[in-house]
């Protein structure tokens, strides 16, 4: 049984048809890319397995559940955890702070102060930010981080919560060679915690971390499997070449 299941999504926005029926499952501990041409409609899929859209047509079912029709929160609650592709860190913030708003957002504040397995809430923000090599940075501002350092603070931020599915959109996007590739280490070390759906367009860096990949073109599935059948997939090829 998948972790994932999205049946038949479709999404329009007026006349606009951003999702034609689109399948993907993932599983416990997959990570799964998801690439495609500017406007295939990789951003709005993630949005509506987070909640952030509501599909037009189809069913989007979690750990065994139907959350089609969910709240964002209720999805959080769930496990299913969101990094936007447009940044939603708070530069005024310290990164520790950023990090605690996250998990306290995302989290009913019952479940932080009586859960006793997960530690205190400074042990969980002080976990995430060693796991992402922030803790030297925890008292300065988020505003004085790189750009790289910032996106590795919001998949932080995304991981506080300790989610079942991990949704990443472009968190590599204007990193440099050595961010991408310290990115794609501490991605891989989550490996046996989480699964991963991940949008990016460095076809090497997803190659080197993803078990699967779904390929969306115009709202369309042209093609799922794994890494290797993507590579020698006619159909993947036709799209790529022709756009
Ligand atoms: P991708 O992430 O693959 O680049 P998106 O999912 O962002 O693509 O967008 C898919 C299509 O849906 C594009 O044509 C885009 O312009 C359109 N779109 C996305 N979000 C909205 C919105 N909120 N309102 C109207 N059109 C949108
Ligand atoms: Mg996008």
């Amino acid at each position: 049984m998948p972790l994932l299941e999205v049946c038949g999504v479709t999404k329009a926005f007026g006349r606009l048809m951003a999702l034609r029926g689109v399948d993907l499952t993932v599983g416990e501990n997959e990570f799964h890319g998801l690439i495609g041409p500017n406007g295939s409609g990789k951003s709005t899929l993630l949005k509506c397995v987070a909640g952030a859209e509501l599909p037009t047509k189809g069913t989007i079912r979690f750990a065994r559940r139907d959350i089609t029709a969910e709240a964002p929160a209720q999805r959080a609650r769930a496990g299913l955890s969101l990094k936007f592709q447009i940044t939603s860190v708070l530069p005024a913030l310290t990164v520790y702070d950023n990090v605690l708003l996250a998990l306290q957002a995302r989290n009913p504040i019952s479940s932080l102060i009586f859960s006793r397995t997960r530690g205190t809430l400074h042990e969980r923000v002080m976990h995430v930010l060693e796991q992402f090599r922030l803790v030297e940075r925890s008292t300065e501002r988020a505003a004085a981080l790189s750009h790289g350092q910032q996106q590795w603070l919001e998949i932080a931020m995304a991981l506080a919560c300790e989610p079942r599915l991990l949704l990443l959109d472009e968190p590599t996007a204007g990193m440099s060679f050595e961010e991408r590739r310290v990115t794609g280490e501490l991605l891989i070390a989550l490996k046996d915690r989480c699964s991963l759906v991940i949008v990016e367009h460095d076809l090497d860096f997803i190659r080197s971390i993803c078990d699967r990949l779904t390929v969306l073109d115009q709202g369309n599935v042209v093609d799922c499997g794994t890494v290797s059948d993507i590579q020698s997939s006619a159909k993947v090829r036709e799209v790529y070449l022709t756009r």
